[in-house]
């Protein structure tokens, strides 16, 4: 693999897709200037380390919990929204490692997860027609002219958000907030409202047990104490990644050093496009959406690509077919992938392909919809004898109402009661959890 990444024009030249038209080049490059000079948010070995995980999904030791929003935003940088999106995630991991009794590797998409891919360039909301919302990386949400218009200046505000988010994940799963012996903590408040509350309480007290009887035995060991937990984003805008990239001291090779983990979307995957050209040098562990659009053949060449080497650990398939079409179309893929001699991860995403607007005009999805779609991942690998990865969710720690049904039975009147997502509809905590405890029945069948 070649040690060295084209530069940015190099890259632009091949017609990256999905990129902001920003009206000032020179304010585009001061602030990569300056983003070159930052401190890494996530180190090399880090990245290294997820990879070694990411063999061990491959290999069917272990299984991939990616969750987070769609897109983050930084108004919601703060202490709450933080810890509750991660105390959630931290649910959900000990529901499928106790219920599952599998090793679980634990992902946020998160302090990065600023950059979004639109299918329409451009929003039209009564009779007013602006450039669509891309992120915070790019623009403001506020329907207005001005806030619209990209602004290269977010590309540092993408930084801070990302720093401050990481430095608080990082004080919480390695301070005793994630001290297994807090399993109950997680759940206060909660316990009492909620089915799937009450079911963790259950099992949380199961694992206190366990817990007890090993400090009876002299047992307590350093795992208990902290949880190793890495975070993602999709890595689109080729000014901010391209500008966070680093060569590593010890291996003097590139590593993205913006997340541990980056992925390519499904409308930025050409085979001869910028993002597949830039993904090729970089070292760390790396997803790759594939939708229904996607061949056998597709996937072979990008595997080729991306991990000419074959390497266990570098590349993660992520498939969005929707829960009609994964049972038909995955079978052909997984098939063929594997046949090659391949080694990849698959992961399944439930969210992308089951997005629909609701007649109250709320882009949703439907909870059966999103586990039909899991049940229909497990049931293609269980099939063809291979494994099936993990999840990779949408999902908040707030109680909001975005996607249809669950233990709580939202209904399409429901969701204007709480939606606060600006792009795509995620799990609420409930959903989250209830999610958790029926992925884990799929992995004990
Ligand atoms: C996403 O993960 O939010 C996303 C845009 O997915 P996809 O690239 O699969 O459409
Ligand atoms: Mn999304």
């Amino acid at each position: 693999m070649s040690s060295t990444v084209p530069d940015l024009a190099t890259l632009h030249a091949l017609g990256a897709a999905q990129q902001p038209t920003y009206p000032d080049q020179a304010a585009v490059d001061a602030n990569v200037a300056r983003l070159r000079t930052m401190p890494p948010l996530v180190f090399a070995g880090e990245c290294d380390d997820l990879k070694a995980k990411m063999a061990a999904v491959a290999r069917g030791e272990a299984f991939l919990l990616q969750g987070g929003d769609c897109a983050e935003t930084f108004a919601e940088v703060t202490a709450d929204n933080v810890r509750n999106k991660l105390r959630v995630l931290l649910q959900m991991a000990v529901i499928l490692t106790y219920a599952g009794s599998v090793p679980v590797v634990k992902l946020g998409r998160l302090a990065g997860q600023y950059a979004k891919p639109r299918s329409s360039d451009m929003e039209t909301r009564g009779g007013v027609t602006l450039p669509a919302y891309r992120g915070d990386a790019v623009n403001g949400f506020d329907f207005t002219p001005e806030s619209r218009i990209p602004n290269p200046t977010r590309l540092l505000d993408v930084y801070n958000a990302s720093a401050a988010t990481l430095n608080l994940v990082r004080a919480f799963v390695t301070g005793g907030y994630a001290d297994l012996r807090q399993v109950h903590t997680w759940n206060t408040d909660f316990v009492r409202t909620s089915a799937a509350g009450q079911r963790y309480e259950t099992l949380a007290g199961e694992i206190d047990k366990a817990l007890s009887f090993m400090k009876a035995i002299g047992a307590d060991p350093e795992e208990l104490k902290r949880v190793d937990f890495h975070s993602s984003h999709e890595a689109l805008l080729l000014e901010y990644e391209h500008a966070m990239t680093r060569i590593d001291s010890r291996t003097e090779l590139p590593y993205n050093v913006s997340g541990h983990f980056v992925w390519i979307g499904e409308r930025t995957r050409q085979l001869d496009g910028a993002h597949v050209e830039y993904f090729r040098h970089i070292q760390n562990p790396i997803g790759c959406k594939l939708g229904p659009s996607a061949t056998a053949d597709d996937a072979l060449a990008l595997a080729e690509r991306l991990n000419p080497d074959n390497e266990p650990g570098r590349l993660t398939f992520i498939t969005r077919f929707g829960a009609g079409k994964i049972r038909d179309g995955l079978p052909n893929l997984v098939e063929k992938v594997t046949a090659a001699g391949v080694q990849v991860a698959w992961v399944c995403d439930p969210m992308h392909g089951n997005t629909f607007e609701s007649s109250t005009g709320y882009k949703t999805r439907r909870f059966d919809d999103v586990i039909d779609e899991v049940q229909g991942f497990f049931d293609v690998h269980r099939a063809l004898g291979t494994w099936p990865g993990g999840v990779l969710v949408e999902m908040t720690g707030d109680d909001v109402t975005e996607c249809i049904g669950g233990g709580e039975e939202i209904d399409e009147a429901g969701l204007a009661h709480r939606y606060e997502s600006v792009v795509d509809p995620r799990l609420n905590r409930v959903q989250s959890l209830e999610l958790a405890f029926l992925v884990a029945e799929m992995l004990r069948n």
